[in-house]
């Protein structure tokens, strides 16, 4: 008998019917002797629904209320769950994040779990009961209900499987796993059968939306395996897992890339010691996440600096960094919103050299110019005009992956 933690996510329960889908899944696993938590996301497009309506009440809508808000969507389908499985002779019971407890900061919308109590699952569990727990969503000290950025199910589930000790957690979605492409763009991209933690770490952070980013990185600290799959076919998907020699044979193992993105440059900045301080300090107050930055100091004694973030953060972004270049004495400011990040990603790129070299090769012989560069030991990025986004990625496939299989 193992512990399984299965997550099902928005579109898996996304009206009544295919919560009595999900229910026959749970009810499977629950029959063939495993002890089960289960996890679910609101239905499809409800988050997006509730944040709407806040809109709709106050032109900039309190976080801590909006998190009250949205965090209804996953107590509905948690509730919906249980009377399922209840209904179909299963003994289960819903479970709220503060019920629970997993406890966050009070970072409402982004919040963080520092701490989860698992006694009150460890007894329904024991009693022989399926626990069904509302993602998403949690408590900070003083009580408040706080939620953990878009896609936080996720992270519910993988935080739950590690403060249980879990053997497996099983992330259910509508897609069969995690594939070496979006295959929306690259008709070629195939499924993997495994990755490791921190492949899938690149990949999330770089824009493959299959997994929120803190779920990977909680999976990786508790070395919890995660198997990604599809809902409806019941076909193996992806294992997340530790690396392992066969990984590194390949050199590249995905090509990922992210519209949202936004490049600033502040022109001519004075060079001297405190300046990019100045510059970036009042951006990470805002809470604002710069991505790759880029300085290149001129024989004038000045310097511009270019730097992006989420385009969704742009317009707060400029107006901070125009006050500050006026303040520094800067030339001036400009942006850019229509700039996307493609990247590849390897574990085998610590062993196999020139793969940035062979990256601009392929990019420069389709004309596409390349704004900015960062590279980390397992990945490399580049920043190039959005408008070559999906002709970058396909041929950034073809040339590390492979074309179309025989
Ligand atoms: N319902 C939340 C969202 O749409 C959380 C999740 O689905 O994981 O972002
Ligand atoms: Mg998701």
């Amino acid at each position: 008998m193992s512990l399984v933690v299965q997550k099902f996510g928005g579109t898996s329960v996304a009206d009544v019917d295919r919560i009595r889908h999900v229910a026959g899944v749970v009810a499977a696993t629950r029959a063939a002797g495993h002890e089960l938590v289960v996890v679910v996301s609101a239905m499809a497009g409800e988050t997006n629904r509730l944040l709407a309506l806040a809109r709709q009440a106050a032109r900039t809508p309190d976080d801590r209320e909006s998190d009250v808000l949205v965090a209804t969507g996953e107590q509905v389908t948690a509730a919906l769950l249980a009377l399922t499985l209840q209904d179909t002779g299963v003994d289960a019971r819903s479970f709220l994040g503060h019920q629970i407890r997993i406890e966050t900061d009070s970072a409402f919308s982004r919040a963080r779990i520092v701490r989860v109590d698992v006694d009150r699952l460890r007894r329904a569990l024991g009693a022989g009961t399926v626990a069904v727990v509302a993602g998403f969503q949690g408590v900070d000290g003083e009580g408040s209900i706080t939620t953990l950025g878009r896609g936080g199910s996720d992270t519910s589930a993988v935080a739950l499987a590690a403060a249980l000790g879990a053997d497996t957690c099983e992330i259910y979605t509508d897609v069969d796993g995690v594939y070496t492409s979006d295959p929306r763009i690259v008709p070629q991209a195939r499924k993997l059968d495994r990755i490791a933690y921190d492949e899938m770490l690149e990949l999330a952070s770089l824009g493959a939306k299959v997994l929120q980013i803190r779920s990977v990185e909680f999976a990786k600290r508790y070395r919890v395996p995660v198997h990604v799959r599809s809902t409806f076919s019941g076909a193996p998907g992806t294992w997340v897992v530790e690396e392992d020699s066969r990984m590194e044979e390949v050199s590249v193992a995905g090509v990922a890339y992210d519209r949202d993105e936004a490049k600033l440059t502040i022109l001519r900045v004075p060079d001297r010691p405190g300046v990019a301080a100045r510059l970036f300090g009042p951006i990470a107050r805002a809470n604002i996440v710069v991505d790759m930055i880029i300085q290149n100091a001129s024989a004038d004694g000045t310097t511009d600096l270019t730097f992006t973030v989420a385009r969704g953060d742009y317009a707060k972004a400029r107006a901070l960094v125009d006050e500050t270049a006026r303040q520094i004495g800067a030339q001036g400011v400009t942006g850019q919103t229509d700039v996307a990040k493609v990247s590849v990603v390897g574990i085998g790129m610590r062993t196999h050299a020139g793969i940035a070299a062979r990256m601009f090769e392929v990019l420069g012989a389709e004309g596409i110019n390349v704004q900015m560069i960062s590279t980390s030991e397992i990945k490399v990025s580049v920043v190039v005009d959005e408008k070559y986004t999906e002709l970058a990625v396909r041929a950034l496939h073809d040339a590390f992956i492979g074309g179309p299989r025989p």
